[in-house]
């Protein structure tokens, strides 16, 4: 296994805006935290350790495919930071999947527990990898034999992945199957995002999605804005944009555009969203289900109060950011706004409610999940649900408080909280040795 420390790189120049590849996660990231920073007094040497990760671990998974050939994907696992816990964060199956992904991925984690008061630092990775070319039995392989490459540096009391894009509750429970028959006992807490019969949370799948919905929910409430007078558009109709869509839909809502990977659905009249099946009922049916179909992009530009980008990172760019309508973004993806495209829609006065909190309710979930895992004591469904709103509630008062405070946006308030319990975590334990 190959590892990295590279906490001796300073950060370069790439970073200053206008620079290739401006929308690569990584280099978002260092930028969000540089300007984070500038609002905070934060020791320099902690804020120069915060840019770079602690490991990155780098595999190769060899893989027999049903006709018999070998196959050999890359894999990674990115640790950002643990002063506050043991790492955390999801597993992506996509071929975009790259060390600088993977690491800028990480830095978002440890942001987006310690906006939450999580016990846990940050972690991400995956394998460059293509799902849809994968059958179940290869995806079954390639999870095992991934899981046994970084086996080392996982663990519940180390690093504990998730589902991310392109892995489900289904590749959690052969990880942990893999980890626990290697271990030689059931380790369910190593692993979370599970189904809830190997020591799943309930209401852990729709938790993203439910917690970008109490996002909005407090951003209207926030802006003085009635719900059943708010018009949404939902990018992605997977377990974030689903179950974020129904559940506003739900709250009086008029969801007037859904989308997947064909389009997107539009209908101002407003979309009954429990008859259009999400992506895990029925993959990429969206525009089957549509009298009036829109592309993707035509989604980002209507004239709505409320655009949710639930589905890829970077869609919303310095070049389509102009014809963006809405009032209020609420981010449900992860990274779906670049750097370029934040301060634009900052200069319009468009609200935007960063991802670290928005869907913060997954890692939230897995948390309880792993409380419960600890315990060998499972909650019930309305237990998840009443927590994950008490949490999102002190969340947002806390961003909400900072955010009236100082004169920033709402991602540079959710930074400004979660940086100064990390540097206080850093500044209370200090540098070893
Ligand atoms: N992959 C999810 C995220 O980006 C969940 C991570 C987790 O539950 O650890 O937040």
């Amino acid at each position: 296994m190959a590892s990295t420390d590279d906490t001796t790189h300073r950060t370069t120049d790439d970073e200053t805006e206008g620079s290739p590849d401006p929308g690569s996660a990584l280099k978002t990231a260092r930028r969000q935290l540089r300007r984070a920073a500038d609002h905070l007094d934060i020791d320099p040497n902690v804020l120069e350790r915060l840019k770079h990760p602690k490991k990155v671990h780098e595999v190769t998974v060899p893989v027999e495919r049903d006709d018999g050939t070998v196959e050999v994907f890359t894999g990674y696992r990115a640790q950002h930071d643990s002063v506050r816990g043991p790492y955390k964060g999801g597993l992506r199956y996509h071929p975009a999947v790259s060390r600088d992904e993977s690491v800028g991925l990480a830095m978002w984690m440890t942001w987006k527990c310690a906006v939450m008061d999580l016990p846990f630092g940050g972690a991400k990775g995956g394998v460059a990898v293509n799902p849809k070319e994968l059958s179940s039995d290869e995806k079954q392989r390639l999870t095992r034999r991934f899981t046994q490459e970084i086996r080392s540096v996982i663990g519940p009391k180390q690093d504990i992945p998730a589902p991310d894009m392109g892995t489900d509750p289904q590749t959690m429970a052969w990880l942990m199957d893999a980890y626990s028959m290697q271990e030689g006992e059931t380790i369910p807490g190593v692993v979370t995002g599970k189904p809830p019969v190997v020591g799943g949370s309930k209401g852990r799948e729709k938790a993203p999605g439910r917690s970008v919905a109490i996002a909005t929910k407090l951003a209207c409430g926030y802006y003085d804005r009635d719900l059943s007078e708010t018009t949404v558009a939902v990018q992605g109709y997977g377990s974030v944009g689903a179950n974020a869509a129904r559940l506003l839909d739900r709250w009086g809502a008029t969801i007037v555009s859904i989308s997947d990977v064909n389009g997107a659905m539009y209908d101002p009249a407003g979309i009954d969203t429990a008859s259009v099946p999400s992506h895990d009922e029925e993959p990429e049916a969206v525009t089957t289900y549509a009298d009036d179909v829109i592309s993707n992009e035509e989604l980002l530009t209507l004239d709505v109060d409320v655009l949710v980008p639930a589905a890829l990172g970077n869609v919303i760019t310095r070049a389509n950011v102009d014809s963006v309508a809405a009032d209020l973004i609420i981010e449900g993806a992860n990274g779906p706004t670049t750097f370029a495209a934040d301060s634009a829609l900052e200069e319009r006065d468009i609200a935007v409610i960063p991802d670290i909190l928005a869907n913060a309710g997954g890692v939230t979930v897995s948390y309880f999940e792993w409380l419960q895992d600890i315990n060998r004591r499972a909650w019930s469904l309305e237990r998840v649900n009443q927590e994950l709103e008490a949490e999102m509630n002190s969340a947002w008062d806390a961003i909400q408080a900072e955010y009236d405070r100082r004169d920033v946006t709402w991602r540079d308030a959710a930074y400004i909280v979660a940086l100064s319990r990390i540097a206080e975590g850093h500044e209370a334990r200090g540098l070893w040795p």
